[in-house]
């Protein structure tokens, strides 16, 4: 079986712009968090994100999402905003200020797969199916597009630790980092340790959580989250989510910057993220005048399409609704 070296991977992964890789073995997720994650669907603290418990299989067993996989990277995109929306108008989260991240990291995790497909001992690997047929190995991209525990494998590929706010957190790095992984079939030359929790005794996540969706013994209630009712939740926003809001109409980001470890983050400086001259200078008046052209305008091509225009609007008026009362 062929070996790829790991430092190479990283560097090349550097190159591309990714603020860090790592790389673990593809083998079941640990006990302790396939228990974790099934007792929390059997809880239904997915509220109405169905999707989490599909596959469920294949979410806690990666060789059953993509038979033959040896390796997983895991790639980190650094998102700290270098611009902020103006004090005083309606905010979204960091992530969804510019373009959409899929097509960015999926582009950039391509490229990176490409390389390794054109690496020497890949080009001279070759492996037999049962009937001694020749099979072509199979190298996936994932971000966001498969049942896979990004965070966990992440964390497995000594990128950081998932913290009680449940994010990825990279040490002197801060949570704002978009994630993918490259499911591999063959082994690297040498696998990252995963990297312990550093969070201590510290619950500042957990003072600032809003709507007390974060539960001090490790859970979180999904459908009690800021974010998910703002962006996921397709009917009433509930009444905590409404009286929890205050100006921010897509997202939440409060849990990831009251943590310390984001006091070290550095503003990205990729093109496609940063917001565009329109949506900086939005006012509360425009945002409530929003028309579905205004809309396509400012979010072609953004992940805020996700809340469609119908949900945006519901969450502008949910704000007035309390501006007015
Ligand atoms: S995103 Fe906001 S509402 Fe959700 S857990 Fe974090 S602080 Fe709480
Ligand atoms: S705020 Fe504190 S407890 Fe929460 S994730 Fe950051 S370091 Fe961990």
């Amino acid at each position: 079986m062929i070996s790829i070296n790991t430092t190479w991977i990283k560097e090349e992964a550097k190159r591309l712009g990714f603020f860090t890789c790592g790389v673990a073995k593809a083998e079941p997720v640990n006990e302790e968090v396939a228990k974790g994650y099934q007792k929390w669907l059997e809880n239904g603290e997915e509220a109405t994100m169905a999707y989490m418990s599909n596959y469920l299989e294949k979410r806690l067993d990666p060789r059953k999402l993509v038979p033959g996989v040896r390796s997983i990277i895991s790639l980190a995109l650094n998102y700290a905003p270098s611009q902020h929306l103006p004090k005083g108008e309606y905010q979204f989260a960091a992530y969804a200020l510019g373009q959409d991240y899929h097509d960015l990291m999926k582009a950039k995790m391509r490229e990176l797969a490409n390389k390794i497909r054109e690496s020497e001992p890949y080009l001279n690997a070759s492996q037999e199916n049962k009937e001694g047929q020749k099979e072509e190995l199979e190298i996936r991209c994932f971000c966001d597009t498969a049942p896979v525990l990004e965070r966990y494998w992440a964390q497995k590929a000594g990128l950081g630790w998932v913290g009680r706010n449940h994010q990825l957190i990279i040490p002197h790095a801060g949570s704002m980092f978009f994630l993918g992984e490259i499911f591999l079939p063959f082994d690297v030359d040498k696998y990252d340790e995963p990297m312990e929790s550093r969070c201590g005794n510290c619950h500042r996540c957990i003072d600032a959580c809003p709507t007390k969706a974060i539960i001090p013994n490790e859970g979180f209630h999904a459908d009690q989250c800021l974010s998910y009712q703002l962006i996921e939740n397709r009917g009433d926003l509930s009444e905590d989510a409404k009286a929890a809001m205050g100006d921010t109409i897509y997202g939440c980001d409060r849990c990831q910057t009251a943590c310390p470890w984001n006091r070290f983050a550095t503003p990205n400086t990729e093109p496609s993220l940063q917001p565009k001259a329109e949506l900086l200078s939005m006012s509360k008046e425009a945002w409530h005048n929003l028309s579905i052209e205004d809309y396509r305008r400012l979010f072609k091509g953004s992940a805020v399409k996700r809340v469609k225009f119908e949900g945006l609007k519901r969450n502008i008026a949910a704000t007035q609704h309390k501006e007015n009362e």
